[in-house]
């Protein structure tokens, strides 16, 4: 269940209006969103509460301990009175606010309306509150946005990080450039020859993993990086932007080009003509685990790549948050897991049968009992709200008591959600299933990609893949684990 936070701060006029008794204003503004958060089903984990008065970020110790959470994605939103009660004060803190909830994606729920800084508009609603009362902030942002403008005019590259094929260099105060990385160039000029050759994206990433060449970040080649190398002017030796309204506005870099202005437009030319089919040259299925073979770590499909320096095809999860942590098979070593456990699957069908034991999968109605503690545990959740509103419990015991029946509730959420799938697809009976997991173990070795695919999908629903050590010359086994969900 996604989790929620609430920020609390008194504003001067508060602060005057409690001094003329009318009342304490933190307690109001706690049950109003207290409110806010039943009523939208936000499941709240935490309240900051701001004792301090002060209106820049350096006093406020909740406001930074909330940053820093914020910042660390801990909360899908975070509920304020109105949204100047999280920055007032001096610009800079602004801009820290607006950034960290927007690198974040963290909502902010105030009564009158949700801010998400994921829509483009909302964003600009969220500076505009933020923002506009400051107006100096704007004249900043001008002087600086005509600072940039003049230093891309004069030709510097001021992008945080230089493309791949460049490193950026600063030979003389205020000259920021680019210098040709050679090994790196080498691979551009390659992609560029290889797409007017007449290959996709897709045919150029896995040529380039094939041939052990690795982009900067990531062991493996994706077909976007090829389509942003592809289209970035910074190679035919221009520094600029794209802007909204009027297309991109480039000028003449002092960076050396990588590759000429020609090859630059007939790539650009070519892309607007090609075909989106170019980017499938192969449409033959390959890799048998499609739709089988997640990460256990993150849940993606696991990709199957050719390894060019162990000469052998891998299993291996391509995303940026299992790098290091979620290590690559030998596709052979996957192939023999997989046999492995529905060997033993198989046995254990067999084991049954001699024990003349009844199907021990057969359940009794297991999602009645399940939508039954559901209902019990939301009735629990809206008394626990009562008990609030009477000031039985206080704030404290109230998180504490409503974080455990939340989490109860999404529990049992997933689990009915796993027994529908599984109504969905009839179950065989014990024999039945036996006799077509003996055929799967018989057929799959032989079997073509294709056929491998169906095999798989006849008995197993998913697969969870679980790795994280690499293998050594000193290490004999692998810590390689999967975990199957069988039909
Ligand atoms: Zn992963």
């Amino acid at each position: 269940m996604k989790e929620y936070c609430i920020y609390l701060r008194k504003s001067r006029a508060d602060a005057e209006a409690e001094a003329r008794g009318e009342g304490e204003t933190l307690s109001r503004h706690r049950n109003m969103l207290m409110e806010l958060a039943k009523k939208q089903e936000l499941n709240i984990v935490r309240i900051y509460k701001e004792i301090v008065s002060g209106d820049s970020i350096a006093v406020r110790p909740q406001m930074q301990a909330l940053l820093a959470d914020v910042t660390d994605k801990k909360y899908a939103g975070v509920l304020v009175v109105e949204i100047e009660r999280l920055a007032r004060g001096d610009t800079i803190d602004q801009g820290v606010v607006a950034q960290a909830f927007r690198d974040s994606s963290t909502k902010i729920i105030t009564p009158t309306k949700t801010y998400d800084p994921d829509n483009e508009f909302d964003e600009e609603y969220f500076e505009f509150s933020l923002f506009m009362s400051r107006r100096e902030y704007k004249t900043i942002k001008r002087r600086m946005q005509a600072g940039r403008l003049a230093s891309v005019r004069e030709g510097n590259y001021i992008g945080t990080t230089a493309p791949y094929g460049y490193r950026k260099i600063n030979p003389e105060p205020k000259v920021h450039t680019l210098e040709i990385f050679p090994k790196e160039a080498e691979t551009v000029r390659l992609i560029y020859s290889m797409y007017l050759d007449g290959h996709g994206a897709k045919f150029i990433a896995s040529e380039l993993n094939r041939m052990g060449i690795s982009p900067r970040k990531s062991p493996y080649w994706e077909p976007p990086s090829i389509k942003k190398i592809l289209a970035n002017p910074v190679y035919c030796g221009k520094v600029g932007w794209k802007t909204k309204s009027n297309g991109d506005t480039l000028y003449k870099g002092l960076h050396a080009p990588i590759i000429s202005e020609e090859i630059f437009e007939s790539v650009q030319n070519k892309k607007k003509t090609a075909p989106a089919a170019q980017l499938h040259t192969n449409h033959v299925l390959r890799n048998y685990y499609n739709h089988i073979l997640y990460c256990r770590n993150c849940g993606h499909q696991l990709k199957r790549r050719y390894i060019a320096n162990s000469g052998h095809e891998h299993m291996l999860c391509v995303y940026r948050e299992c790098h290091g942590k979620t290590v690559s098979s030998d596709t052979e070593a996957v192939d023999e897991a997989v046999m492995a456990a529905l060997r033993y699957r198989l046995n254990s069908f067999k084991r049954l049968k001699w024990n003349g034991s009844t199907d021990e999968r057969e359940q009794p109605d297991k999602k009645a009992l399940i939508a039954a503690e559901l209902e019990r545990s939301k009735h629990q959740l809206s008394r626990l709200y009562d008990l609030l509103e009477q000031e039985v419990y206080d704030i404290n015991t109230f998180i504490e008591r409503s974080g455990i029946v939340n989490e109860r509730i999404s529990a049992l959420e997933a689990s009915i959600k796993e027994l529908e799938k599984e109504e969905k697809t009839p179950q065989l009976s014990i024999d039945e299933a036996a006799v077509r997991l003996q055929y799967i173990i018989d057929k799959f070795r032989s079997s073509d990609a294709v056929e491998k695919n169906r095999l798989l999908h006849a008995a197993v629903r998913k697969i969870w893949y679980t790795k994280t050590q690499r293998m050594s010359r000193s290490k004999s086994d692998s810590d390689l684990s999967l975990s199957v969900e069988f039909l």
